[in-house]
């Protein structure tokens, strides 16, 4: 397996991944969006809500507002060493919520939330939680703490995680009369004429649509679009919580440990089934 990071830009991420299998693929995306463990508010203690919302909806939102992640400093619950229910330092993070209405109409944010460790705060001060009329509060504690995709969404790292083939395209330079049909239907632009032949650029644009094959006149085509079925192209796409290159390095983690527990496993079962 050969990666290559193609493009970083911000939250963004684009790499592509030669010498796997769909399925092996697959496996990397299915990691990223549920085994990568981020921090999100899990638990809520309402002391006063005089909101229009109920208790169980305000808590639902603040569970979907991304928080950074320390991936470093905390513990998942399960591996935590307290073994506590409620958690420790090492496994949850504290954010509290204490807002009026005074006599305007008072829109909450995620930005009004006070974490205790500033490495466990919103991505972003923008999200909104509840509007208060005059004279209601909200008045609250929540905890964060390290969880995974695949036990609720609102543990996905990421909020785009796609791949697809790599895309071959040739041209039969002797039978292609430079017409240029191809270059203007297709609709990402990937076809140029040059000093009358056809060229191709940005090619991990093609959506593999084959417009350009059959807008052809020659028979057959002149062109042909195919795809590379051992290499693939990853767009990631983070929520925030943590870099676009941690989430990939931490795929990779769970993914090289799944296989030292298979090999360990299967090895372990063969070993005893040839004793017996
Ligand atoms: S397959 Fe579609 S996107 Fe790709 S080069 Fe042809 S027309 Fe363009
Ligand atoms: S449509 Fe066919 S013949 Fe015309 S430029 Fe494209 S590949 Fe060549
Ligand atoms: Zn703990």
């Amino acid at each position: 397996m050969k990666i290559r990071i193609i493009e970083m830009d911000g939250n963004s991420m684009r790499f592509v991944v030669e010498g796997i299998d769909p399925s092996l693929a697959n496996t990397l995306r299915r990691i990223i969006l549920s085994e990568v463990p981020t921090m999100a508010i899990d638990e809520v203690v309402i002391i006063e809500n005089s909101s229009i919302l109920h208790n169980e909806i305000l808590a639902l939102r603040l569970g979907l507002i991304p928080l950074k992640t320390d991936l470093d400093s905390y513990n998942l619950p399960e591996e935590c060493s307290c073994k506590s229910e409620f958690g420790c330092p090492l496994c949850r993070s504290t954010l509290t919520l204490d807002v009026q209405a005074k006599d305007d109409v008072r829109t909450v944010y995620s930005g009004d939330l006070i974490p205790e460790d500033p490495d466990v705060a919103p991505v972003s001060d923008k999200i909104p939680i509840v509007k208060l009329a005059p004279g209601q509060r909200v008045r609250l504690e929540a905890y964060a703490k390290l969880g995974r995709g695949k036990d609720h969404a609102k543990w996905q790292p990421v909020s785009l995680c796609i791949y697809r083939y790599m895309p071959q395209i040739e041209i039969d330079e002797e039978r292609c009369n430079a017409c240029g049909r191809c270059v203007e239907i297709c609709p990402k632009r990937i076809l140029v004429e040059k000093d009358g032949k056809i060229e191709v650029e940005n090619l991990m644009e093609c959506t593999l649509c084959r417009d350009c094959v059959e807008a052809c006149g020659e028979k057959p085509p002149a062109i042909k679009v195919s795809w590379d079925p051992k290499t693939f192209i990853f767009d990631l796409e983070s929520t925030g919580t943590l870099p676009v290159e941690r989430i990939m390095i931490e795929a990779f983690k769970v993914l090289d440990k799944k296989f030292s527990d298979f090999k360990e496993t299967f090895i372990g079962v063969v070993h005893e089934s040839k004793e017996d």
